[in-house]
């Protein structure tokens, strides 16, 4: 089939990649000219696992292309894909759809023939019903069909997300279009993943209520962990007691920082926002956002209490600064708040990320970028181990400690706390 993903982003690219790889000729347009020029240099503007080789590999064999022309692209094209951003409101917290819909009225002027439109962008429950109104001004109904197929992908696995994903979410109330649809996604279908085919709206709903109900497990057991801490449990056996369970599931049950990340955080504000627009009040979601906008100067207490007090030119280095490990996305990170806010008690920051330096740090005074992990460790008062990347999971803190008493929070809980105690090292946990 011929495939058109507006928007090369991390959804539009991964998904865009993914699709060729299954025989589709793609062409993935995006207005970012610097962006779609690097990609044909075979440069590729995102950390992801895998994705380099799958580029290469579809662009050379030219089922994949890249392209700043939408209005060709979507002319050559028989299934167009939306996946621009659907950022928070600037000033507010609704999602922006303005992306969104200056996609409709560009697609509208170059529908030829039948075309199907997906919203694969995570877009508010009615938003198609509004791009079938903007394609109605310009286009004949029976010419076009408007879907929503929202994107599970998670960023750091999202090539096998794509590959195996849980199941795929088909919103339409035409038989043609699901028909195409899932034709479409047979190859993934004939290896045992879930079809399920939904109203639009239905479809819609299903992406924002998924992201709150993981946002609020999350939440939940970050919550428990507060309490562990006062207590002297290890929320650790609280997150494998209940998880076992199998109505609950053990997987986004391990505390930590607060959710960061390009969904969570605007996704929990936009439904609650829908919500209110229907006059309902979406309570428990909207207490998982204030929680979760207090972790960070909760967790920042917690180092106030390991320096007992005194922040004030005490060196602080930090493992990871990405939302989480396997990706370079910086968007509403927990680093951003908490670095700045150690820097104003006159901290001085280093920190390392195997993504490389990041621009969000590059001009705040008192943080500097570091490349040797050991050193800075050594020449620290306090590390935090702020991301699960592998490359922190087997630091030889032993070794370091020789000569200083090195203290260390870990908020992934990837150390054992006896362990490190055994060596000597003043080591604190999440919930533990
Ligand atoms: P992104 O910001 O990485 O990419 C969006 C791209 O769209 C940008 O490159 C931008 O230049 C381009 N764009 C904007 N307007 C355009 C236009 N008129 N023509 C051509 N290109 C245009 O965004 P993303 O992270 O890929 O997210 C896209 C959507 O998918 C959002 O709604 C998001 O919530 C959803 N989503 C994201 C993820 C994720 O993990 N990132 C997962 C599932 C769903």
């Amino acid at each position: 089939m011929n495939l058109c993903m507006i928007g090369t982003g991390y959804v539009g690219l991964v998904s865009g990649v993914c699709f060729s790889d299954l025989g589709n000729n793609v062409i993935c347009v995006d207005k970012d000219k610097k962006k779609i020029d690097s990609l044909k240099k075979g440069i590729i503007p995102i950390y992801e696992p895998g994705l380099e080789e799958l580029v290469l590999k579809n662009y050379k064999n030219k089922r994949l292309s890249f392209s700043t022309d939408l209005k060709e692209s979507v002319k050559k094209s028989d299934i167009i894909f939306i996946c621009v951003g659907t950022p928070t409101k600037k000033g507010g917290s609704g999602a922006d759809l303005s992306q969104i819909y200056n996609v409709a009225k560009e697609i509208s002027s170059s529908i030829n023939k039948f075309k199907i439109i997906i919203t694969k962008s995570t877009v508010p429950v009615t938003t198609g019903d509004e791009i079938e109104k903007i394609l109605t001004k310009k286009i004949k109904k029976k010419n076009f069909s408007v879907v929503s197929n929202p994107e599970f992908l998670r960023e750091g696995e999202a090539i096998r997300d794509f590959a195996f994903p849980d199941r795929i979410v088909i919103g339409t109330d035409s038989k043609k279009s699901n028909q195409i649809m899932k034709n479409l996604y047979s190859p993934l279908i004939s290896k045992g993943a879930n079809y399920i085919h939904t109203s639009r709206r239905a479809a819609e709903l299903i992406k924002y209520a998924s992201n709150a109900f993981l946002a609020t497990k999350i939440t939940f057991i970050n919550e428990i962990a507060n309490l562990c801490e006062k207590i002297n449990v290890n929320v650790e056996d609280i997150s494998i007691g209940i998880g076992l369970d199998k109505r609950i599931g053990g997987r986004f049950l391990r505390a930590g920082p607060a959710y960061g990340g390009s969904c969570f955080p605007k996704d929990t504000k936009a439904i609650t926002t829908t919500a209110d627009k229907y006059k309902t009040n979406l309570s428990v979601i909207k207490s998982v956002i204030k929680s979760n906008e207090k972790r960070s100067s909760l967790l920042m207490n917690r180092v106030h209490d390991i320096l007992k007090g005194k922040i004030k030119n005490k060196k602080i280095l930090f493992l990871g600064v990405t939302f989480k490990a396997n990706t370079d996305d910086m968007r509403d990170s927990s680093s951003l708040s908490m670095i700045p806010l150690l820097t104003r008690k006159g901290a001085k920051i280093a920190y390392y990320d195997p993504t490389g330096e990041k621009k969000e740090f590059q001009n705040l005074k008192n943080v500097k970028f570091i490349k040797d992990i050991n050193a800075s460790i050594k020449d620290s008062h306090l590390t935090i181990i702020h991301t699960e990347w592998n490359d922190f999971k087997s630091i030889n803190f032993k070794k370091l400690s020789k000569n200083k008493k090195l203290t260390v929070y870990d908020m992934r809980n990837i150390y054992s706390p006896e362990k490190m105690k055994e060596q000597g090292i003043n080591y604190f946990g999440i919930g533990r």
